[in-house]
């Protein structure tokens, strides 16, 4: 078979059958084995992206700086001049460094590519002439696909067989109007694209109807893999932190090359060795420059991710764990959101319209409510006697199951002949049953819907008062009617289009049925941690405006102002909406494009808006939000797609825990710039302080390098380990466009490192005025173990150690003991303190290093109680 030799155009100018003979398939699709071997031979049906880093790839790009790359140049200089020892040091850390770096990020490729394969979209295929559900890189060119409203193709398809098929390509076309498909076959092979009506491109979405198509083509070789070969490779968007935190590395980069060129030109005044300032300058400057931090934030905020996951909240976007933080206002739907999506009739609410209406002409309805509920309704029950189907009509099939209804025998003897199916806009549907020549149809839906399209009478006004009474108790209520046609009435049997505005009247209303769906348990206190967490949350349900309110009052939703409808929002202009929104939290009767709207007026507020979704409609309203949230189970894949991030459970809660974990992580990145930063300015303070003190050098560049590199790196990778503050949800949301280095980081680092030097070079000044041949082991020690007193303290930019819990993170705790002992170890290990040009120290001078050093962690927390009492960098104005 060589199904690719074809040329591509050809398959749009087949019939059906000769395309399955082409490409070698049957009508029941391919069975496993087949589809295997197909795989073996096309390849998996995927787009080529960025090729995965190999690790090798990984593990070199760590020595890709160019001032690593010039140390190590320097140092192999050095041993060519007789310093081997010293070349060694410096080598053996450097490596250390790299495989410490390398390990993170091979972890954190690793997570990313797990959640790539848990957001993987899957295809729904007829294999051996059963249906099931695969991951669509697995498609092969033959497979059978089935397509409904909100898949996204998952290959190049040839139709087959479809119900009113409409595709939007705009994502291939441009052309932003859904395409309506047939499966005939077309004359001209040079039809552009867009006119192939009976092809459907891999990358486009359905919107309406189903179908059913034969793969042709699949992963690189379909039209949308053209596009991407031509575009080459995609880069992965950074975060705007990580995009931030770039420029500012560069920027701190040249500032730090001048410091270490003054530093260098002072060594050589004052007749140091030329060779050795150079390399204490390129130490310096390879330790100082913080270059690795945008690579860091990739690794917190993917291993983030995947915590993230196991909390149910699947991140699709790297950058939203980042920004999840700033959300101030969730927009969340009802059902299945907060509430249980468990309906169950509660209530019904018969009408005695027929008794009513004139019995000569019209009669009494053919079918009872309980009739009526199970024809007009599509859900199924399963051979374990579950129910298969949406929760409203399940609900109803359960009632009327439980009120001896013979399903099996009422649905063979009024087979549905034609229907206009549920959609929200319409939020009703209407079936038509024919048993014999008797011709009758079924109308269940919202109230306001169902009830004008009855005959009038005396009942109406009471329904309608009476169906408003319900929705005020929270019930989701649905009038049931039946309307008899006349015998061999062909314009409502199988094959014709029904018009709604001929067949949608003069209905009898039989009854209103009242459902409960109660809301989810954990619903009221994420919404009540909103709220001490200065986020807003909005309701937007496609329900009645009463039910709405009820069920908002009963999770805690301020529903104080007047609830909103999709009309009413219509009715408006943009700049009533942006008004309302200053207290309007309840919107009822809502229609995808009013979600769009709602966002869009909250971010022109300033807002940074949170919204889920879970239709086609919802797509754009879910891109526009600054986090789009769409739903894992109940959504569709176009949602999923257009989403930031997916709620495996479908849980309000879990948006709220998934915004935890972004003010987590933020913190915890916010931690690490500060450790380092301070750090970094520890080290470039001696270094540049001690000429204009008059002190000799007082470290030598594999001192610098052994810090900054390994006893830094491993308690500042630890930071990112770091658990919530207890008040992480009691503080208001982040500003997005607010610096990392608001709130006094950066004059944090100017001071800790200026104390931090201080320390050190005091120490050296009094060891020296001792003649303490050791003094330079002294300087080394205070300036490595002030770090390490230092990150004890900023495990908490408010919060005393002993509030956070100086258990609470035991890593950190790990990280800075096993830096101690790395620490002993090569001050007491004859070869490494040769190697490193220190000596022994007794245990009193122990005692001094640790005491000295300890000044710094009771500098820090000094620095907090001001932070927590006298509100010191509180430069930031708190959100109303
Ligand atoms: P939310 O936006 O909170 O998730 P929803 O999307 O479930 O709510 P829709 O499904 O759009 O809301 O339903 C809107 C209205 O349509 C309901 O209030 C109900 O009156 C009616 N309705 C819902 N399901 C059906 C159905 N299967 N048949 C007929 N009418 C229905």
């Amino acid at each position: 078979m060589a199904i690719h030799d074809l040329p591509p155009p050809t398959w749009h100018q087949q019939t059906p059958e000769s395309v399955l003979r082409l490409i070698d398939s049957r009508a029941d699709g391919l069975t496993d084995h087949e589809a295997e071997t197909r795989r073996a031979q096309y390849g998996d049906n995927l787009l080529v992206t960025a090729a995965r880093r190999s690790a090798l790839r990984m593990l070199l790009a760590q020595f890709g700086d160019v001032m690593v790359l010039v140390l190590i140049g320097a140092a192999l200089v050095a041993m060519l001049v007789g310093e081997a020892e010293d070349t060694l040091a410096i080598v053996a850390i450097v490596l250390l460094n790299a495989v410490l770096g390398f390990v993170q990020e091979y972890r954190a490729e690793q997570a990313l590519a797990a959640l790539g394969q848990m957001a993987a979209p899957s295809a729904r295929v007829r294999r051996a002439g059963r249906e099931q559900s695969i991951a669509a890189h697995r498609l092969v060119p033959g497979d059978l696909v089935l397509l409904e409203a909100g898949n996204v193709v998952p290959a190049d398809l040839r139709l087959l067989h479809i119900q009113r098929l409409a595709v939007d390509e705009s994502a291939l076309t441009g052309e932003s109007l859904a395409v309506e498909k047939h499966t005939a076959a077309l004359d001209d092979a040079e039809l552009p694209l867009g006119d192939r009506r009976n092809l459907a491109y891999k990358g486009t979405t359905v919107t309406a109807g189903r179908a059913e198509g034969v793969v042709v083509t699949t992963g690189m070789r379909t039209e949308l893999g053209r596009i991407a070969a031509m575009l080459g490779a995609q880069q992965d968007p950074r975060s705007p932190l990580q995009l931030r935190l770039a420029a500012f590395g560069r920027r701190l980069a040249v500032l730090v090359l001048g410091l270490c060129a003054v530093i260098f030109a002072a060594g050589l005044l004052r007749g140091e060795d030329a060779g050795l300032m150079f390399m204490t300058a390129l130490s310096l400057a390879v330790a100082a420059i913080p270059e690795a931090l945008p690579a860091v934030i990739t690794v917190a905020l993917a291993l983030g991710a995947r915590r993230m996951v196991r909390q149910q909240a699947l991140i699709r976007r790297l950058p939203a764990v980042e920004t999840l933080g700033s959300v101030t206002f969730i927009c969340t739907d009802k059902t299945g959101t907060l509430t249980q999506n468990r309906m169950q009739v509660d209530r019904v609410r018969a009408i005695n319209e027929h008794e009513a209406s004139d019995a000569a002409t019209e009669g009494a309805p053919v079918l009872s409510l309980a009739e009526a509920v199970v024809l007009c309704n599509d859900a199924t029950p399963q051979p374990d006697g579950s129910l298969l189907g949406d929760p409203t009509e399940t609900a109803l099939l359960q009632h009327a199951l439980s009120h001896g209804v013979d399903l099996a025998t009422l649905r063979q003897c009024w087979p549905r002949v034609n229907e206009i199916p549920f959609t929200s806009e319409r939020a009703r549907m209407t079936t038509v049953h024919a048993h014999g020549d008797t011709l009758v149809a079924c109308m269940k839906g919202a109230p306001e819907q169902v009830l004008p399209r009855c005959q009038a009478s005396a009942h109406a006004a009471e329904a309608m008062q009476e169906a408003e009474t319900m929705a005020a108790e929270g019930l989701r209520v649905l009038a049931v009617a039946v309307r008899s046609l006349p015998p061999g009435d062909t314009d409502h049997v199988a094959g014709s289009a029904l018009d709604a505005n001929t067949l949608e009247r003069h209905f009898t209303l039989l009854a209103l049925v009242g459902l409960l769906d109660p809301p989810r348990e954990e619903a009221a206190q994420a919404v009540a941690q909103c709220r001490s967490a200065g986020i807003q949350v909005v309701m937007i349900t496609g329900d009645h405006p009463a039910t709405a309110r009820a069920i908002a009052a009963r999770v805690g939703i301020d529903s104080t102002a007047p609830v909103l409808s999709g009309r009413e929002v219509a009715g408006m202009d943009d700049g009533a909406l942006r008004v309302a929104l200053a207290d309007t939290r309840v919107f009822a009767r809502v229609a995808p494009e009013d979600k769009l709207r709602i966002v869009q007026a909250l971010q022109a507020r300033g807002e940074y808006a949170a919204m889920t979704g879970d239709g086609v409609n919802d797509a754009p309203a879910l891109r526009q939000a600054n986090i789009g949230v769409a739903m894992g189970r109940g959504g569709t894949d176009v949602a999923r797609e257009a989403a930031h991030m997916v709620l495996l459970d479908d849980n309000f809660a879990t948006i709220v825990r998934a915004v935890r974990e972004g003010r987590r992580i933020y913190d915890n990145i916010r931690r690490f710039v500060r450790f380092v930063l301070s750090t970094n300015s520890g080290e470039i303070w001696t270094l540049f302080l001690a000429p204009l003190l008059g002190l000799p050098l007082p470290l030598l560049p594999m001192h610098i390098l052994w810090m900054n590199l390994v006893t830094d790196g491993l308690p500042g990778l630890a930071l990112t380990a770091e658990r919530a503050e207890p008040d992480v949800m009691q503080r208001p949301p982040r500003p997005p466009s607010e610096s990392i280095f608001a709130h006094g980081l950066w004059q944090h680092a100017v001071w800790v490192g200026l104390l931090m030097a201080g320390l050190a070079l005091g120490t050296q000044a009094w060891a020296l005025r001792q003649n303490n041949a050791r003094w330079q082991t002294l300087t080394f020690t205070v300036l490595t173990l002030s770090q390490l007193a230092h990150v004890l303290a900023v495990r908490s930019e408010r919060h005393p150690l002993w509030r956070i819990g100086p258990f609470s993170n035991p890593l950190l705790l790990g990280a800075v003991l096993l830096t101690f002992v790395l620490q002993v170890a090569i001050t007491h290990t004859p070869a490494l303190a040769q190697l490193f040009r220190i000596a022994p120290l007794s245990l009193a001078e122990w005692g001094l290093c640790v005491g000295v050093a300890s000044v710094v962690y009771v500098a820090v927390e000094i620095e907090k109680v001001f932070i927590r009492t006298r509100g010191w960098y509180a430069d930031v104005t708190p959100r109303s």
